[in-house]
């Protein structure tokens, strides 16, 4: 006989994770998120066509950098901000 009461209530099992989603497991090196803005995207005068791709951080970080040096933008937290709205998910392959 099981000694272990065994009623309906088994959601506390720990081996039992309905959730795969979030898990990073994964690491091929290769698979990492990466992102891709297109300034021609951003409201800009000059007509600019710059593209960058790479991880969020860093593409962030360049972008800032792009923005204040060749837009004369400020660095801001708003601007931050904008930039990151304005980032996708897809890489095309010709910066992948
Ligand atoms: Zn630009």
């Amino acid at each position: 006989m099981d000694p272990q009461m065994r009623g309906g209530h088994a959601e506390t099992d720990p081996n039992a994770r309905p959730s795969p989603g979030i898990s990073r497991e994964r690491v091929k090196g290769e698979n990492m998120a990466r992102k891709y803005i297109d300034c021609r995207e951003m409201p800009s005068e000059n007509n600019c066509d710059l593209a960058m791709a790479g991880s969020e951080e860093h593409v962030l970080n360049a972008a800032m950098i792009h923005a204040v040096t060749a837009h004369k933008h400020e660095d801001t937290p708003e601007l931050r901000q904008q930039l990151r709205g304005a980032l996708k998910d897809e890489v095309p392959a010709a910066l992948a």
